[in-house]
């Protein structure tokens, strides 16, 4: 747990020190759960968005996007259930004085049951060494097993309780469970409450007339209000999907874990609109789909995993997360979501007006079905920065910082540097920035020795680093070095751009899916 612990304060100091997370108003110590993006972190969130954007719409004749206003009609948010549902379970330690989502609390202790059998195996593996097979010792061992049903009863009364909105129950699971505070270690716990997520603001100048408004909860509902409009002046026929991405607000209970968890984040969703009786299929396909996409940025398929979820939301018949292996352990990045009917015909009731499509092809006007795939933004910046963040030891005894983005999400695709301020090696460093700079973000550094430069560049995650020495004004040619392998080429300075670009291109990346 130090360990876990050690990699992610070096991961929240890292963020700051190299120009990618900065806490919000931090000249005012802060505010809670509240992040800006820096320099270097506005370049790779627009690459992620990017990736995201050009896989889900640019890739997808049937896929269109859409920027719907943070703002909307009141009526939208008690149509779609979150006035009434869009609760979390609080609990507070009296003791410590601190405030824990229930959820959380048990699942956490889940979490040290799942962390008892990576330790059985980890074990097992040792002791049988070759001939360990982990599927069957996952599949039979009974210290393994007891483990694994004891998890799944816990989580199987939590859904329920929490379901059935019994939370005197979920409070009794707490204690029967023994978990205490993780601050003061006490069992003296309040009764659970439900606490409302969404903030609420106000528009019009004077209070009598003034209007109740939220600041969205998520993205999704833009996207239902809007399914008509589109649907209509777009000729979509569906199957068919909307996708945005944008800021979306939520008042979390506890929000901790830097920008895993914050209070105004970043969601890009997609709303895929199908015939009913088909969003099985759909979501079977989606789910794939969404993890391949993860997969071809290359960081481990060990690191993500599917979890089904116990406790479906108000709209949902099917749900499913994508997690990652964060420095904390796993933990949901993304969600894919079967929510039916649900949102639709509830906004037809809501705003009397028909949400419905005619299928030329059954002949039959129906409230389509949706899948949706809904992943955060900031989850996703701090899945690809924590993963990338890496410590090595070097043959020389030393050890370098190196954040190895994958090249396609890398705010700074290459640096040029002249290997020393004189003899008019400035000058061609400067001329190969103003060519490149056409097509890639880039930087130019001339301070310090190159061996300094080139940890600079590492440790900020540049790609590539184009050094300019006295051959250059000869023959033209440069050194290039490449960020992960440190591995250095002697090239043709017309060469540099398609040597970059083959690196960088995004359909090179997407095209591993
Ligand atoms: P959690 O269980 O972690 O609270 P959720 O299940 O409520 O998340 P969804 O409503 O499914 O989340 O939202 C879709 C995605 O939006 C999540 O998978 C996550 O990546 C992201 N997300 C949700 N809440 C936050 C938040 N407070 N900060 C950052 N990202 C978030």
């Amino acid at each position: 747990m130090a360990n876990q612990d050690d990699q992610f304060k070096k991961v929240v100091s890292h963020a700051k020190e190299y120009g990618y997370v900065f806490q919000s108003s931090e000249i005012y110590d802060g505010l809670s759960a509240v992040y800006d993006y820096a320099q270097n972190g506005v370049e790779l969130k627009k690459n992620i968005r990017d990736y995201w954007w050009k896989a889900m719409v640019q890739m997808h004749e049937n896929i269109v996007g859409l920027d719907a206003a943070i703002f909307m009609h009141p009526t939208t948010w008690k149509a779609s259930g979150h006035i009434d549902a869009f609760n979390d379970p609080l609990i507070d330690n009296k003791d410590s004085k601190k405030r824990y989502r229930a959820d959380v609390l048990i699942e956490d202790y889940v979490g040290k049951l799942d962390a008892k059998i990576e330790k059985e195996v980890t074990k097992a593996q040792k002791r049988f060494g070759d001939a360990f097979d982990k599927e069957q010792f996952l599949a039979t061992n009974p210290r393994v097993l007891g483990y694994k049903e004891k998890g799944e009863a816990i989580l199987k009364r939590m859904g329920q309780s929490l379901e059935n909105e019994d939370l005197a129950d979920v409070k009794a699971l707490i204690e029967e469970l023994e978990i205490v505070c993780p601050l003061s270690g006490s069992k003296n716990w309040t009764d659970v409450k439900q606490f409302n997520l969404m903030f609420g603001t106000k528009l019009g100048a004077s209070a009598d007339t003034a209007m109740d408004l939220y600041l969205r909860p998520e993205t999704a509902q833009g996207i239902f209000v809007n399914f008509l409009n589109v649907q209509k002046t777009g000729r979509m026929k569906i199957p068919f999907g909307i996708a945005q991405t944008g800021k979306a607000f939520r008042n979390e209970i506890v929000a901790r874990q830097f920008i895993f968890r914050m209070r105004e984040f970043e969601q890009m969703e997609m709303q895929f609109f199908v015939r009913p009786g088909t969003q099985k299929e759909w979501y079977e396909e989606w789910k794939q789909t969404r993890l391949k996409w993860h997969l071809s940025l290359g960081m481990g398929a060990e690191n993500y995993r599917f979890h089904d979820h116990e406790k479906l939301a108000h709209y949902a018949d099917a749900a499913a997360d994508i997690e990652f292996k964060f420095p904390f352990g796993f933990k949901e990045l993304e969600g894919i979501h079967s929510r039916t009917d649900f949102d639709l015909s509830s906004h037809e009731k809501y705003s009397g007006k028909k949400l419905q499509y005619f299928d030329p092809e059954i002949n039959e006007r129906y409230v389509p079905y949706v899948v949706e795939t809904s992943i955060g933004l900031d989850r996703m910046f701090l899945a690809v920065f924590s993963n990338s963040l890496q410590e090595e030891a070097l043959e020389n005894g030393t050890t370098r910082t190196v954040l190895k983005l994958p090249a396609v999400l890398a705010p700074t695709k290459a640096a040029v540097l002249p290997l020393v301020k004189k003899d008019g090696l400035p000058e061609i460093a400067r001329q190969i920035v103003d060519e490149l700079k056409w097509d890639f973000n880039v930087d130019y550094d001339e301070k310090d020795a190159v061996g300094r430069r080139y940890r600079r560049q590492d440790a900020a995650g540049t790609p590539f680093c184009i050094t300019v020495d006295h051959d250059t004004l000869k023959d033209q040619s440069v050194t290039i070095r490449y960020r992960d392998t440190m591995e250095q080429q002697r090239v043709k300075i017309s060469e540099l751009k398609e040597i970059i670009k083959k690196e960088v291109d995004v359909k090179n990346w997407l095209m591993k899916m």
